[in-house]
C-alpha cells in the first residue's frame, strides 16, 4: 500500500511538471496577443499580395504553394485576413436578409452561424487562416461548397493533395468532416497555420468573452444571451480539429 501511494504521488508530480512549460508559454503569449488583435480590431502587419497573412504563415504558405505546383495544384487563396468591421458587415447583411424573410432573430442567428462567425470570433481575424482552392480548376458558381471537394468533383485532387501534405507545412483543416463535431459545418477549404493559431486560440479562450460581448453593439447582438454565447464558444470556437487545440 505504502509503495503504491508513493508511485501515485510520483506520477502526479510528473504530470504537474510536464504542464509547467505550457503554462509559461501561455503567459508569454498573453502579452503578445491583445484582445483587440484577436478580435480583428487592430492593424496587423500582413504579407503577400493576395495572401495577407502574418509573416511566418505567409512564408509557410509560399513553401506549400511551391510544393503543390509539383503536384499539379495551384493553391489560390479565396479569403485570408478579415477585420472585425468586415465580419460585422457580413453578419449584419445576413441578419437583415433572414429577418426580412420572416425568420425570428434567434433563428436567423442560428442560420448565420452555420457558416459565418459572430464578429470578433472569426479565425480570419488572426492572419493565420485561409480559405483556399485549386486555381487551375474552372468552376462555375460558388467555390466554397463542400460537394465540389468530393470524389470526381473539381477540387477532389486539391483535397487529396492537402490531406497528404498540408500538415507538413503547418496548415491544418479547422472544420473537419466529423459527424460528431458541433459548431460550424464541414469546410474542406478552411486551413489554419497551427504554429501561430494554437497560441492565439489559447489566449482568446482565456479572455472573458461573455463580459466583452456585453459591450458589443451591432445588429443582432442584443439577442446574445450568456447561454447562447457559452454554447457558441463551446461548439463554434472550440469544437474544431483537435490538432488545433
Ligand atoms: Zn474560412
Amino acid at each position: 500500500m505504502q509503495r503504491r501511494s508513493f508511485i501515485k504521488k510520483t506520477t502526479a508530480s510528473g504530470i504537474a511538471l510536464a504542464l509547467v512549460p505550457s503554462i509559461t508559454l501561455a503567459q508569454d503569449i498573453d502579452v503578445e496577443y491583445s484582445i483587440l488583435e484577436l478580435m480583428g480590431k487592430s492593424d496587423v502587419k500582413l504579407y503577400g499580395k493576395g495572401i495577407n497573412l502574418r509573416k511566418e504563415a505567409h512564408d509557410a504558405f509560399i513553401e506549400m504553394k511551391r510544393a503543390a505546383y509539383t503536384g499539379g495544384i495551384d493553391l489560390k487563396i479565396v479569403s485570408s485576413y478579415r477585420s472585425f468591421d468586415r465580419q460585422q458587415v457580413i453578419f449584419e447583411n445576413k441578419f437583415i436578409k433572414y429577418t426580412d424573410a420572416g425568420m425570428a432573430p434567434l433563428d436567423a442567428i442560428s442560420k448565420i452561424i452555420e457558416y459565418s462567425t459572430i464578429p470578433g470570433t472569426s479565425r480570419h481575424h488572426w492572419g493565420t487562416d485561409i480559405d483556399v482552392i485549386d486555381g487551375y480548376q474552372k468552376v462555375s458558381g460558388d467555390v466554397l461548397v463542400p460537394s465540389k471537394y468530393g470524389e470526381g468533383q473539381p477540387f477532389a485532387d486539391f483535397k487529396k493533395w492537402m490531406d497528404e501534405n498540408s500538415e507538413k507545412f503547418g496548415f491544418y483543416l479547422v472544420y473537419t468532416d466529423d459527424k460528431k463535431r458541433r459548431g460550424f459545418k464541414y469546410e474542406p477549404w478552411h486551413y489554419s497555420y497551427a504554429p501561430i493559431s494554437i497560441p492565439m486560440l489559447e489566449t482568446f479562450r482565456s479572455k472573458n468573452l461573455l463580459q466583452i460581448y456585453k459591450d458589443e453593439d451591432f445588429l443582432g447582438s442584443e439577442h446574445f444571451t450568456s447561454g447562447f454565447l457559452r454554447t457558441y464558444i463551446t461548439d463554434n470556437v472550440l469544437d474544431i480539429n483537435s490538432k488545433l487545440l
